[in-house]
């Protein structure tokens, strides 16, 4: 009895839930034409130094140029994506155009010394075949692998195998940046993060948004602040960087300078925008509302 209304509870029609099944089918089956076709594009968002204001990077953020559908971001079909394995097709060509930009870039304002910062799904980082990759890429590009930070998130840097990624090591010895995303929504071990060859840690939004976003008076306690506090000593104690996300405000970029952080990404510095509006703002010697 109770198997059999276990079983029918499957079977309640829930109109909105297959409606978001065949879209993301339809979505799923689109994936592979529309990389043939195209339709993938990169934005990038400045990371800027919260002491001169200075742009020192650009995350690459890929985004889809639906045909019907209009530009669709990456929480759409990312996931999509990795759960059918076109993430490592997809993850590759985000790579080479990214360091493709990123070179024409360096050629032009070698003095910006631009690093572009470049997201690794986890299935894309636990591949051994990524340390080839990267190499061919970079030496495809002819960019410096030292203007290259690849971001995995925690559970990517721990692996399928519960162990840190193999890949880490020789990745870094490549010359390349490794930075540890959305970092305290995860699951840190510590312990592996003081011997992981990472530069940098990315401190995740939601911590960021803790903060005083309005200049009003915060919740009493200035918890999240206090978080960020620890979370940047910590960092600088094992000589990494930090890059704080999510940034929407004067009061957050001014707060997260006060707690010491290295950059800051959001909003308030600029939102994603298309390679050439970087370039411009390269052009006009890379300054921002900040400096
Ligand atoms: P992420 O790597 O943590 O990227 C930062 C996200 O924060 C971006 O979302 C960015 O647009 C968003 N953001 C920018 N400014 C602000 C702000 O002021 N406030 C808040 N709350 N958010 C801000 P986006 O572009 O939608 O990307 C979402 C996620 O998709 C990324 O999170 C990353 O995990 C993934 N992703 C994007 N591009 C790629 C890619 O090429 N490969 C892989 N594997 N994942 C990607
Ligand atoms: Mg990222
Ligand atoms: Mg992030
Ligand atoms: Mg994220």
């Amino acid at each position: 009895w109770a198997k059999a209304a276990g079983r029918g509870r499957w079977a309640v029609y829930d109109p909105e839930r297959s409606a978001r099944d065949i879209a993301r089918s339809a979505l799923v089956a689109g994936l592979p034409a529309a990389l043939d076709r195209g339709e993938f594009v990169l934005h990038y968002q400045p990371i800027v130094s919260l002491l001169e204001g200075s742009i020192l990077a650009v995350e690459a953020l890929v985004r889809w140029e639906h045909p019907e559908l209009g530009l669709i971001g990456p929480d759409r079909f990312i996931g999509l994506a990795e759960e059918t394995g076109l993430i490592v097709r997809l993850g590759e060509w985000v790579l080479r155009r990214a360091c493709r930009d990123a070179e024409r870039w360096w050629r032009e304002f070698p003095d910006a010394r631009l690093v572009v910062s470049v997201n690794l799904a986890a299935r894309q980082a636990d591949d051994p075949a990524i340390v080839e990759t990267v190499a061919d890429v970079l030496a495809t590009s002819g960019l410096p692998a030292e203007l290259l930070q690849l971001e995995l998130t925690e559970s990517a840097v721990m692996g399928s195998a519960g162990e840190p990624l193999r890949s880490l090591h020789r990745l870094a010895a490549l010359g390349v940046r490794l930075a540890v995303d959305d970092f305290g929504t995860g699951y840190s071990n510590l312990a592996y993060l003081r011997r992981l060859p990472i530069h940098c840690l990315k401190l995740a939004g939601p911590f960021v948004e803790g903060i005083r976003a309005d200049g009003t008076d915060a919740v009493a306690d200035h918890r999240d602040e206090r978080i960020v506090d620890a979370l940047v000593r910590l960092a600088h104690a094992l000589e990494l960087w930090v890059t704080a996300e999510a940034v929407e405000t004067q009061v957050q970029a001014e707060r997260l300078r006060a707690l010491r952080c290295d950059t800051g990404q959001g909003r308030y510095f600029g939102a994603p925008a298309p390679a050439e509006q970087i370039t411009d703002r390269l052009r006009g010697g890379g300054a921002t509302r900040w400096a």
